[in-house]
């Protein structure tokens, strides 16, 4: 089916279109505006943005928002972890903070939740998909962003090559074990189940 999908991100446009081959995905229209995420939890954020786009295109839209979880912080930096470090910070000051405030070997989660908005059809729904992980406190590897150099993930992707973090694992292998590729899992199924 025909999805929009409520992003300005290209990257995001390309990465979910890859995984979800057998829709036709697009990015917002240029002249929507983005709405603030005010939710304190991933799906209210995901459906702010769902609900936004769906309502000015009439059309189906999905909308993801994510984040990372540490078990020591309560659950910090969760729907922050963009701007943990503060409104401008960048991914190593973000991920400077967390090694800082939490202990090597912290209970991570990578967490991505899904919305999906019909308007035509009143339906509005989300998935939630999660990578758990330990938080290694020897940063290193150069793939990924934000979290990754220190995410240590609990799913080995190659067990020949074991104890990477998910910024040394290759782009392929993060996206069979990622918390996207496992919210994508349940959007696909859940689409596939619609009459
Ligand atoms: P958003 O889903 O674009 O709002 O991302 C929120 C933030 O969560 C990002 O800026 C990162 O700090 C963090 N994050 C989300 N997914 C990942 C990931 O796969 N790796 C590392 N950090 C992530």
């Amino acid at each position: 089916m025909r999805l929009v999908l409520a992003t300005r991100n290209a990257h995001k446009v390309e990465e979910f279109g890859l995984m979800l081959a057998e829709h036709e995905l697009e990015g917002l229209p240029d002249h929507l505006p983005s709405p603030e995420e005010t939710g304190s939890t991933f799906a209210e954020n995901a459906l702010i943005k769902a609900h936004a786009a769906a309502d000015a295109l009439g059309v189906p839209v999905i909308a993801d928002d994510s984040g990372v979880q540490s078990a020591a912080l309560g659950g910090a930096p969760g729907v922050r972890s963009a701007r943990f470090a503060g409104e401008d910070a960048t991914d190593e000051d973000n991920l400077r903070k967390l090694l800082h405030e939490a202990p090597a070997g912290d209970a991570l989660a990578y967490v991505c939740v899904i919305a999906f908005v019909d308007p035509a059809r009143g339906e509005a729904w989300t998935v939630e998909g999660r990578c758990t992980g330990t938080l290694d406190p020897h940063p290193r590897g150069s793939n990924g962003f934000g979290y990754d150099p220190a995410f240590l993930p609990d799913e080995v992707a190659d067990l020949h090559r074991p104890g990477r973090t998910m910024a040394e694992l290759e782009p392929a292998e993060k996206a069979r074990i990622s918390h996207r590729a496992h919210a994508v899992d349940l959007l696909r199924e859940r689409l596939a189940g619609r009459a």
